[in-house]
């Protein structure tokens, strides 16, 4: 497996890389790059979904025909915001793209996404200096703030915007100023981890098998998908076409008294969600194979999550549903990690896709 300092720079370029939820161009590039690298095909579907193909080496086939695969899912879309509409002032008034807070990123720099262009802006609070008079800052000081009452400064005027192509549905992004990873002794801190690191998680243990010789056991098929953060369409289109039976999602997994995670490098195996139960079968065989590599992989079931699998499953696109998480603190804010669960969550990928045998899967 890749040593931290390499995944920690790549994990770097994917937080820079804007990605908000049905306009992840940028996040795409670099992704493909990476994808081309350990994937005998590479293309994009008609979702947008980013997708690589590795072959297994199973020579098994389904009773249907075909070969036995799996559809390995990590989101590239970012929490963000979208324009709701431009008030006479030339302030913006946006809703969240995701599930976003309005108070998670605080005050402080966005960029807008116009047609053609790239605008500063500031979210902004208004100033704190002021009476009940003031409305929408006297909601913030009480609390709870909502995105009704905060706006994005641009001092442009609304004519301005318009013609610079700001319109409602124009995303706005956390600023590049504010995407630079933060080490904090073994952790990383940063914003979107959710899902830039399951990217990363995912990059890593295929380059893992490429570099090993050892190929997957089943053929897999590497989805970096879009839109997980409004309602996982990506994953559910992706799931629907492509072949296989079992939806693998790798993303963040929060760190939680009441779930009994901690934020340590053991992965995190997720049996049930909000929405759905992931096959037990697999969580099961996850949960072995990282006490075989000397882990204690944490068992979990998560409420107020969904997933690109759980999403898939529950809308019958796909019969099996299984999600590995690293641990995570802070999430949907400013997210932090433990390095070295990065490579341990990839460690355990990697292990599972050449390992997992076909039949053992319909027990
Ligand atoms: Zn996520």
């Amino acid at each position: 497996m890749r040593s931290l300092d390499p995944l920690i720079d790549l994990l770097q370029e994917l937080c820079l890389a804007y990605g908000p939820s049905g306009q992840e161009e940028q996040i795409r590039q670099v992704c493909e790059r990476e994808l081309r690298a350990s994937c005998e095909q590479v293309w994009t579907d008609e979702a947008e979904n980013l997708i690589g193909y590795i072959q297994g080496r199973s020579t098994e086939t389904r009773e249907s025909g075909g070969p036995f695969a799996i559809r390995i899912m990590a989101h590239m879309d970012e929490n963000s915001m979208i324009v709701k509409r431009i008030n006479p002032d030339g302030t913006l008034r946006v809703n969240a793209l995701g599930g976003l807070h309005a108070g998670n990123l605080g005050q402080g720099p966005v960029d807008i996404l116009a047609d053609g262009d790239v605008l500063p802006g500031i979210l902004a609070y208004g100033s704190m200096h002021t009476t009940p008079e003031s409305k929408s800052v006297d909601a913030i000081k009480k609390g709870p703030i909502e995105w009704e009452d905060v706006s994005i400064f641009t001092r442009r005027s609304d004519e301005e915007l318009k013609s610079m192509g700001v319109h409602p549905g124009t995303r706005v992004v956390v600023s590049k100023s504010r995407r630079q990873l933060v080490r904090i002794q073994d952790c990383v801190g940063g914003p979107f981890l959710d899902n830039r690191a399951g990217l990363l998680i995912v990059l890593a243990a295929i380059a893992h098998l490429r570099e090993t010789e050892v190929p997957p056991a089943e053929d897999v098929y590497v989805v970096m998908s879009t839109q997980e953060e409004v309602n996982a369409a990506g994953a559910s289109f992706a799931s629907r076409k492509l072949p296989g039976e079992l939806t693998f999602a790798v993303d963040v997994g929060p760190v939680a008294a009441e779930y009994h995670t901690v934020l340590s490098d053991d992965p995190i195996v997720v049996y049930r969600d909000s929405t759905t139960l992931y096959t037990k079968s697999v969580a099961d065989r996850l949960m072995e194979l990282g006490q075989q590599l000397g882990m204690t992989p944490q068992a979990a079931t998560f409420e107020s999550y969904t997933s690109d699998a759980s999403t898939a499953k529950r809308l019958g696109h796909s019969a099996r549903a299984a999600m590995l998480c690293v641990p995570t603190a802070n999430t949907h804010g400013y997210e932090i990690v433990v390095g070295n669960g990065l490579v341990q969550t990839a460690k355990l990928l990697a292990v599972y896709l050449q390992e997992a045998i076909c039949p053992e899967r319909f027990v």
